[in-house]
């Protein structure tokens, strides 16, 4: 499977979340055009379900998932 980078950086992203602040909405999972998040079995410690990275190498950081998120639990981090 290809490695994707963002278009206009030409640097690969990865989104990270944050799972002690995710909700469970599935706002970011369902916002992915490229299918990298999916929501996870375990919960936090507010005992909601947490997003979690799949497929990180798909991720062509066009920040969906941070836009959509309320909770700002995604973060996405480029390559040096
Ligand atoms: S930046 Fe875009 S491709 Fe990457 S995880 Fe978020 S929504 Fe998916
Ligand atoms: S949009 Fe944010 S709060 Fe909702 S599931 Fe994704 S990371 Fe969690």
């Amino acid at each position: 499977m290809s490695i994707k980078h963002n278009a206009k950086t030409k640097k690969k992203t990865l989104p990270r979340v944050r799972p002690e602040l995710c909700k469970g909405c599935s706002f970011c999972t369902e916002a992915c055009p490229e299918g990298v998040l999916r929501m996870g079995k375990g919960r936090n410690a507010m005992g909601y379900f947490t997003a979690e990275v799949l497929h990180p190498q798909r991720c062509t950081g066009c920040r969906f998932c941070t836009l959509m998120c309320p909770e700002v639990a995604i973060e996405l981090w480029q390559e040096d």
